[in-house]
């Protein structure tokens, strides 16, 4: 076998053919000419070639390769061609000769030619990263080429090829001798012997078939599907197609997925399921896909280094290097036993979990009714203000826990909120695998079960049948190893860590990702039965928890993210999941001082304890809230409404101007929003909330073109004039019916948008109209006033004008369900001729106490002042993005409301719309909450807590600036 053809053609170098070269035999042959660019490959020469009328590839090699080798290909993408649900394959172009395969020599060279049609499409092989979908789709192509291929039979399938994983032990012993680094050579050699070994019982279940042998980044292509996912569908160069073991074909596309997976061999797991639900595989199949991408990349990793032996300047092998070293190691870099069950577990085949157990327990004297278990999960009351960010918290409190009785522990299966990291691009390894312990000093710890018992590190390890046990913490005096049964005294210890595994080679982790927790729960399970107690945590079951809500909560109230992350808690900008992944929210206009206040919340709790009740009587808070907004409005706005939101807030300022002005008509701006109340929703024109925004307003509503300076009609700062000639058609159309005008209400900031300025004079020019014909101005700063801008605490305020009306909620009440209008006596005056105004909440002493409490909290923490600061600092940061990528359109904004435009092209402003929801995409994946908006939903709204920190707003603008070089 060693010496067998097939090995020594490995080492052949590629053809030595130009393009010069190729555009004579392509002339000479085909009768064709064109443009000609030499594509990479590792020992053929192709060549792609552009005709103007079609594209081609030129496929040259040495004869060595040819016969029913080069056959075989062109009969397979034929065959693969008429499969109804086959993947695009290219077809094979007949020569002048009439054959599809052209025998020449050239410079002393026997050469085979082929032209094949070019398969349109991007490969992956530039791709930095690659989404689960993507990842999902190229084992879906990879199962669906096998299918093709199942019933497909030739004569060149029986060749021996360096590939087929059936030959590998033949093929790394012959490569490896051309290694030179003796420590490489051995670690390929381990790894693969280890491999190998695994499989060995397993060959006999594997079926055959033809197989492609190289479904990977560098020869599938992809197109986009509607919403932006890369998803390839195409198959070119089948020149490793051999008959081979079916599952081979999975493993060679999941040893090259290795290399996009930020070195977690889990990534590859949505392809594996992929596969399997369009070509099932068989059990034998499942156990031996791990040893097999292992094999797959010891040869890649082997035959490369051997190339590069043979041909040290040749660019492709020498591009493949690094390449296939991080494939190589990835494979190494997980237990073997892990991936057998996360592959087990991903198709729905898991291994039985149930062990034997000789009933002793480990430590025989304890009561079950001593111990205190502690949750701490991040439900846990344990936890409060952030303290489970503080170093060592989890082993105080459970030493204060174990202080009544001497017994405390903790819980196997809990997702450890002390765990948790801020600014984390991958979730954080919360999971426990073990159980801690607290136990009086000097308690009995024995045998659970018969077994070998030695001393591992710091740990005690039991060696039994079926279960190794890890004990972290007996006293090591006290050990001696050697065998022992069940129920014999191991030591003594005061604090004890417990953990299973079933896998003797595996020094098992302590706490492990969340993604992991299935295969390696599997792996380690409960320490339950030996300890008697209960002290396993039942997981969180987030996604019936979400089928729940969309089964009885209205479908019209969306939820973020197809997967959404179960958020139950959060602190300041930082939210978190279940699972005790933090996300930074970078979307909370509304949380202005923060997540999880621990002020507010004592105050509320307080005030709840001493009266909530309605502002129809008579208490301090209502006086108190009300006086201090009449303050931070501008001069001779002195009257407050107190209502629960915005929609009421611009819902009751509607009705308020048509009392003040007895007229009806309103003029609003386009591609705005200002809520979902009859009156409010008639001024929203926002297509992106509602798409029949446009032809659905009641005819008292005239929206006039909103101002944007950076996609609108006019664009630049120096537009004022046309915008506000655009409101005159609409005054002339009124005083020709006769009609009167009751007022204009408009966002002054254009949030919806981004937070563009409007500009400068804008809201002069069209108040003083407004005024002029009776009307009143309602500005909208339900979004943008507060405080957020950081350089102005209302959003008129940059305009240089009052309003007549000024509506705010959102952050006023930092979520709590707050809203006001301000105004002046008279307006408030006119509206009583309607008769009085009440709203059973609004104003209650709990809303009072909150909005009091919010405003206590934006003076002493100077959060307007923060806004400014951090908000500067972001802007500048993402200008710079603005620099380095052309997907950024623009920057909007100031303070914490910056808006972040992402178009295809600058000239055209076209909206990157896909790539923005790609991009909140990765973020999320990324720990960053951040969601497409306006109305081509191509703007990132950024509008965080405005306690966000610069580390915060850095480690946003870092991960932004990954995503858009990863590309998506
Ligand atoms: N006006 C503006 C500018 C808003 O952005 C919103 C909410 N997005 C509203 C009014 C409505 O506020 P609420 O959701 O509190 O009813």
């Amino acid at each position: 076998m060693r010496n067998a053809a097939f090995l020594d053609r490995t080492s052949l170098p590629r053809p030595d053919i130009d393009e010069n070269a190729a555009a004579a035999i392509l002339k000479a042959h085909y009768g064709l000419e064109g443009r000609i660019d030499e594509l990479g490959s590792q020992q053929d020469r192709n060549f792609r070639i552009d005709t103007g009328d079609g594209c081609y590839v030129l496929k040259i090699c040495r004869q060595e390769y040819s016969g029913p080798e080069l056959e075989v290909q062109n009969g397979a993408m034929r065959h693969v061609g008429t499969k109804a649900g086959g993947p695009r394959v290219p077809q094979p172009v007949a020569a002048l000769s009439g054959g599809d395969i052209v025998a020449i020599s050239h410079c002393g060279q026997n050469l085979s030619v082929r032209l094949l049609d070019f398969l349109d499409g991007q490969p992956l092989t530039r791709q930095k990263y690659l989404s689960p979908a993507t990842i999902a789709a190229l084992g879906n192509l990879a199962g669906r080429l096998a299918m093709s291929l199942e019933d497909f039979d030739h004569p060149g399938l029986e060749r021996d090829l360096q590939w087929d994983l059936r030959k590998a032990s033949a093929v790394i012993a012959h490569q490896l001798e051309a290694i030179s680094d003796p420590a490489v050579r051995a670690l390929i050699d381990q790894t693969s012997s280890e491999a190998l070994a695994a499989l060995a019982p397993l060959e006999s279940g594997l079926r055959l078939q033809p197989v492609h042998h190289d479904i990977t980044d560098d020869n599938v292509v992809s197109r986009r599907n509607e919403d932006g996912v890369l998803i390839p569908d195409g198959v070119i160069d089948f020149g490793d197609i051999t008959r081979g073991w079916l599952v081979a074909e999975l493993a060679s596309t999941c040893a090259a997925l290795l290399h996009h997976c930020g070195g977690d061999a889990f990534r590859i797991l949505p392809a594996v399921a992929a596969f399997h639900a369009a070509c099932p595989l068989v059990e034998a199949e499942m156990d031996a896909l791990w040893p097999l991408i292992v094999i797959r990349a010891a040869v890649l990793i082997a035959s490369n280094e051997q190339q590069l032996s043979v041909e040290p300047d040749n660019h492709y092998v020498i591009g493949n290097a690094e390449h296939e070293r991080v494939i190589f190691q990835v494979a190494r870099s997980v237990p073997p036993a892990l991936m057998r069950t996360a592959i087990r577990q991903a198709l729905g085949h898991p291994l039985p979990t149930d062990w034997r157990k000789d009933g002793s327990l480990l430590i025989p004297a304890l009561d079950p009714a001593l111990v205190r278990i502690v949750p701490l999960d991040l439900l846990s009351e344990e936890f409060e203000a952030g303290n489970w960010l503080v170093d060592g918290i989890a082993e105080s409190v459970l030493d204060a826990a174990s202080l009544e009785t001497g017994y405390a522990a903790t819980r196997y299966g809990e997702y450890r909120f002390d765990r948790t990291l801020h600014h984390a691009p991958e979730a954080p390894e919360t999971f426990a695998l073990h159980v801690d312990l607290v136990l009086p000093v000097g308690t009995i710890i024995a045998a659970p079960f018969a077994g070998r018992l030695e001393w591992r590190g710091k740990s005690t390890f039991l060696a039994g049948d079926e279960m190794c046990l890890h004990l972290t913490g007996i006293d090591i005096q006290s050990i001696s190893p050697g065998t022992v049964k069940a129920g014999d005294r191991i030591g003594v210890a005061q604090r004890l860590r417990v953990q299973l595994c079933r896998d003797p080679d595996i020094n098992p982790p302590a706490f492990v990702r969340p993604d992991c927790a299935d295969a390696w729960g599997y792996l380690c399970p409960s320490p339950q039965p030996l300890l008697g107690l209960d002290c396993e945590a039942s997981p969180p079951d987030s996604a019936g928890l979400l089928a729940r809500r969309l089964k009885v909560f209205a479908r019209p109230q969306k939820n973020y993210y197809e997967n959404p992350p179960q958020i139950e808690r959060g602190l300041g900008a930082h939210l978190y999941d279940v699972t005790g992944r933090s996300f930074l929210d970078m979307v909370n206009n509304v949380t202005i001082i923060g997540h999880g206040h621990p002020r507010l919340a004592s105050a509320v709790h307080r005030q709840w304890s001493l009266l909530n009740t309605n502002s129809r009587f008579h208490y301090k808070a209502v006086t108190e809230f009300s006086e201090r907004l009449a303050e931070l409005a501008p001069e001779g706005l002195d009257t407050v409404f107190l209502v629960n939101s915005g929609s009421e807030a611009n819902d009751l300022a509607l009705r308020l101007a048509w009392a003040s002005s007895s007229a009806r008509n309103m003029i609003c701006l386009l591609e705005a929003y200002h809520g979902w109340s009859v009156a409010s929703d008639a001024v929203s024109t926002s297509i992106a909330d509602n798409p029949q925004a446009l032809t659905t307003r009641p005819d008292w509503v005239h929206a006039v073109i909103s101002p944007n300076t950076y996609r609108g009609p006019f664009r630049g700062t120096a537009t004022t004039a046309d915008y506000v000639a655009t409101v005159l058609p609409v005054l002339q159309e009124l005083d020709a019916k006769g009609e009167r005008l009751a007022g204009f209400i408009a966002e002054s900031v254009y949030g919806n948008a981004g937070g563009i300025s409007l500009p400068q004079g804008y809201l002069r020019e069209v108040y003083k109209l407004v005024r002029t014909r009776g009307g009143v101005c309602i500005a909208d700063e339900v979004q943008v006033g507060y405080g957020r801008l950081g350089h102005h605490f209302w959003g008129f305020d940059e305009q240089g004008v009052v309003p007549d009306i000024i509506t705010i909620a959102k952050g006023m009440g930092n979520g709590h369900p707050l809203g006001a209008v301000i105004t002046t006596r008279a307006v408030a005056e006119a509206f009583e001729k309607e008769g009085y105004f009440f709203s059973s909440a609004g104003g209650s002493p709990v809303s009072c106490v909150v909005g009091n409490t919010v405003l206590d909290i934006m003076r002493d923490e100077k959060l307007q002042e923060n806004a400014r600061i951090v908000g500067d600092h972001l802007k500048a940061r993402l200008q710079a993005l603005g620099q380095r990528f052309d997907l950024v359109g623009a920057v909007h904004g100031m303070g914490l409301y910056l808006g972040l435009e992402f178009v295809t092209d600058r000239r055209t402003l076209t909206p990157a719309t896909h790539e923005t929801a790609r991009i909140c995409d990765r973020l999320m994946e990324l720990g960053v909450i951040m969601q497409p908006t306006g109305d081509h939903l191509n703007v990132l709204k950024i509008k965080p807590p405005m306690c966000l920190t610069v580390e915060s707003a850095d480690y946003f603008a870092d991960m932004l600036a990954r995503v858009l070089d990863e590309g998506w």
